[in-house]
């Protein structure tokens, strides 16, 4: 089996594979990224060189490219994780959010037509369900509506419902995962907790949008990979699947958590003015995923301690 991923130099996609390199010895893999700002070598430097492992640069955006890639090494299997992810930058400059997530998507599923692939899986966001009050509200479900709130959102929203099209339309066999936010090594320090734990080492003020109480729900990244997989091997064609932890946490409180752990002092918390059209809680429900026999195995408040050690290592060496 040949398996192609998308965005393989991020910090998902770089846990997917390694994972599935591990999970799959007899099989192929091709990992496919154009190496953005969020991209690095250096996230799978640990297989880069194995003979089942081929590294390719360019980008989702480039018909052409995509099309020879599909040529030359004919893929059986699609995983597509690469993506613009960053929702403050999607606020500032949507444009490139559009091209990547939407059109890079669209590029994709032709050259999976043409090519038959066999299984397309798209990784996909909570985000497109949008917020759920702070208060009450359930966890959404599969079929829950899209109410996107950010350009990412929206974006991300935008390339699931292209991808259902494909489904619908021309009968390619695709399946949807909608993951609720990922913590775990690997991850560009753009992001709440590896950007936090860089400011708290680094002894400067951690900031906190508004007022700190918005909801996330959080999962650990090999139990996204592990879900991922589930889904390849168990899920149905033309199905979504919702993928989370029921680890529902505030900002604040993570923060606060993360201080604890590096030792550092709570005064180092910072409000800043809020994120325009920040959403106040996600929670996600993902009995559907769970009746196929997948749960998850970690729990933030044990691997904390573990995932600051790594940071603290890799950001400050
Ligand atoms: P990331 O930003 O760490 O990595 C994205 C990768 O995609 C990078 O390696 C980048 O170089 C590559 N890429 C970007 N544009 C590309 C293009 N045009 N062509 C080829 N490669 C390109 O992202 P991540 O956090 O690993 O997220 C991966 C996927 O999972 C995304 O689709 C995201 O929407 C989804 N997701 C992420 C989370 C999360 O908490 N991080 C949660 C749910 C879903």
């Amino acid at each position: 089996m040949k398996i192609l991923v998308t965005g393989g130099c991020g910090f998902i996609g770089s846990h997917f594979l390694r994972y599935m390199m591990k999970a799959y010895p007899d099989d192929f893999f091709i990992c496919l990224d154009t190496l953005t700002y969020a991209g690095n070598k250096n996230n799978i430097a640990d297989f880069l060189n194995r003979s089942r492992f081929t590294m390719v640069e360019g980008n989702i955006r480039d018909a052409d490219f995509v099309d020879t890639l599909f040529a030359t090494h004919k893929p059986d299997i699609l995983v597509h994780f690469a993506a613009e992810t960053h929702v403050d930058r999607s606020i500032v400059g949507p444009q490139v959010f559009l091209e990547t997530n939407v059109i890079g998507t669209g590029v994709l599923l032709d050259a999976c037509l043409r090519y038959g692939i066999e299984h397309f899986h798209h990784v996909s966001t909570d985000e497109v369900y949008g917020a759920l009050p702070l208060q009450g509200g359930s966890p959404f479900t599969e079929q829950s509506p899209l109410k996107p709130t950010s350009p990412y959102a929206a974006s991300k929203a935008s390339s699931d419902l292209l991808v259902l099209s494909y489904y619908k339309t021309y009968g390619l066999p695709v399946t949807i995962s909608r993951c609720s936010n990922n913590y775990g090594t690997h991850q560009y320090p753009e992001k709440l907790i590896p950007l936090m734990i860089q400011k708290a080492l680094q002894g400067k003020p951690l900031p906190v949008y508004g007022d700190g109480l918005n909801v996330r729900d959080w999962i650990h990244v090999v139990d996204h990979c592990r879900a991922i997989d589930y889904i390849l091997q168990k899920g149905k064609v033309g199905e979504v699947y919702n993928i989370g932890a029921r680890e529902e946490i505030s900002n604040i409180d993570l923060v606060k958590l993360m201080l604890n752990v590096l030792g550092k002092p709570h005064e180092l918390i910072t409000y800043v003015p809020d994120r325009l059209g920040h959403d106040l809680r996600y929670a996600i429900d993902s009995s559907k995923l769970e009746s196929l026999g997948w749960k998850p195995e970690y729990t933030i408040e044990e691997t904390l301690k573990e995932l600051v050690e790594w940071y603290r290592k890799r950001l400050f060496k």
